[in-house]
């Protein structure tokens, strides 16, 4: 097998299983002994597959999917990826038939209960967000970033206001300059103050009338409230720019307060990840986003609009929207997992998950202290950001201390982010991990410390529990090898 990325521990594949001629099924002879299809349409070799019978298929992929880890599994302390458990219940209302097999270029008529549950939706976001208008459209939380941007950049326009540079602060996810380049704004980074969090004088010091706006991510990649964000908000709506909030980490604020109240223009928030959508391994997502009332005529189209006799229809007839950025209608059945999970939770239950969600990370934030470095001390909301520093004196860093993690059981919790953190741990346990979970993760963390005092190799080395042990990730990453010699 393919020892360079450290396949060598997997079982046979199919391919060295098979046996020419076997298979998992019997195709019926021609009635009339001659093929339907055209001998120029026919193959002249036999395609190169797997000769298997259905059991060895069965037990094939089984043996695959336990070689792998999800939330169904175990704890999946991610950070920044809020990789909760999804309720089945919402897994449920999206596989119903009238919504699974909906046709997208079904007309209006035919669809009355799919429009009734996107405008309940952007009702619920709009209520949740203090936001007047929200688009359901962009297809991810990047997406929304870069909707939401063209649409503070069509608002300037509009005035005759052309401006060219975005504040971002140094914590920000790799997304916003992304965004505010695809945009065709310039990123003007903006240093955090010794506490990690956004610096009124920095912001004053850069706002100037060529900014557009400045993008809050509240609470930030190092897990802190952002408590200078009203003041903020002032200082860069007083030169006549707007705020733009990454709401990515709504799971720590939904229910208590209305981020619109703290001066933001915008907001996207992220279906997938605070809404229970599965979204390990790049499935669909889905990133709606929020404006205030100046900024609704700008939001892209379709929109969902209800005639006078209460009907509802999709509308393009907005001209001073950004226009499409999409097919169809965006990602329909993560819209139907929000509803469904923000239905059976109630206001009270999103603002209890929040608050779960907040006490799970202070929890393993104040168990962890000590024996791991925490780089910006006090109260975090729902992640934790710890370093490297305390076992870096042994040489252990923090990709040896995530991939010991696996040989315990947890998927490794996001590494190396924020930048602004030297061999940063970023552990996110949201808030659907009970307190025993949390002290098993506890528990190995701790080991894991211990181990790299004493045994800095064994860390070095791992892991040595899973099927796959530790590849050569730059070369898995550039020279991917996707296929089986024998295809
Ligand atoms: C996940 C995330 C994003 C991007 O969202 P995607 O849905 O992955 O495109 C942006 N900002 C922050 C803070 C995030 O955590």
């Amino acid at each position: 097998m393919n020892a360079r990325s450290g396949l060598e521990h997997t079982e046979s594949t199919l391919f060295e299983r098979g046996v020419p001629g076997r298979s998992g099924m019997q195709v019926p002879e021609c009635r009339d002994g001659a093929s339907a299809i055209p001998e120029s349409l026919l193959r002249k070799a036999a395609p190169l597959l797997p000769e298997a019978s259905e059991i060895e298929v069965v037990r094939h992929f089984t043996r695959l999917s336990r070689m792998n880890f999800g939330v169904d599994v175990g704890m999946y302390p991610l950070g920044s990826c809020t990789m909760k458990y999804n309720p089945r219940v919402c897994e449920d209302a999206a596989s119903l038939e009238g919504f699974a097999g909906l046709h997208p270029m079904l007309p209006a008529d035919r669809v009355q209960g799919a429009l009734a549950l996107m405008a309940e939706l952007e009702d619920a976001l709009a209520e949740l967000s203090g936001m007047s208008g929200v688009s359901l459209l962009p297809a991810a939380g990047a997406h929304g970033e870069l909707a939401g941007m063209m649409v503070i950049r069509k608002a300037l326009e509009a005035r005759g206001d052309a401006r060219k540079k975005v504040l971002i602060p140094d914590t920000a996810h790799g997304t916003n300059p992304a965004s505010c380049a695809l945009t065709g704004y310039k990123v003007v980074s903006v240093k955090s103050d010794e506490a990690g969090l956004l610096d009124p004088a920095a912001v004053a010091a850069a706002m100037d009338e060529d900014v557009a706006a400045i993008m809050i991510t509240n609470p930030n990649t190092l897990g802190l409230f952002e408590k200078h964000v009203f003041e903020v908000a002032q200082i860069v709506h007083a030169k006549g720019g707007l705020v733009y909030g990454d709401g990515a980490n709504f799971n720590a604020i939904m229910g208590k307060y209305r981020p619109a109240c703290l001066g933001l223009d915008v907001i996207h928030f992220n279906l997938h990840k605070t809404f229970s959508t599965p979204h390990g391994g790049g499935g669909p997502g889905s990133g709606p986003i929020g404006v205030v009332k100046d900024l609704v005529p700008y939001l892209p189209v379709p929109r969902v609009v209800r005639g006078e006799d209460g009907t509802l229809a999709l509308s393009d007839a907005f001209p001073e929207s950004i226009g499409r950025i999409r097919t169809f209608a965006g990602q329909f059945l993560v819209m139907v997992r929000a509803l469904a999970y923000i239905r059976a939770l109630g206001a009270s239950g999103l603002a209890r998950v929040a608050e779960r969600a907040v006490l799970n990370a202070n929890y393993v934030r104040a168990r962890l202290t000590g024996k791991y470095h925490l780089p910006y001390p006090g109260t975090c909301m729902h992640e934790v950001v710890f370093s490297d520093k305390i076992q870096a004196k042994n040489g252990v860093h923090t990709m040896d201390i995530a991939k010991r993690l696996m040989d315990y059981g947890f998927h490794p919790p996001t590494v190396y982010f924020p930048l602004i953190v030297n061999g940063a741990i970023m552990i996110e346990p949201t808030e659907t991990e009970d307190k025993a979970t949390l002290d098993d993760f506890v528990a190995a963390m701790e080991a894991i410390a211990d181990e790299a005092a004493v045994q800095p190799d064994l860390l070095h080395a791992a892991p040595t529990r899973t099927a796959i042990c530790r590849p050569d990730e730059v070369l898995a990453a550039r020279q991917p090898v996707l296929t089986h010699p024998a295809s």
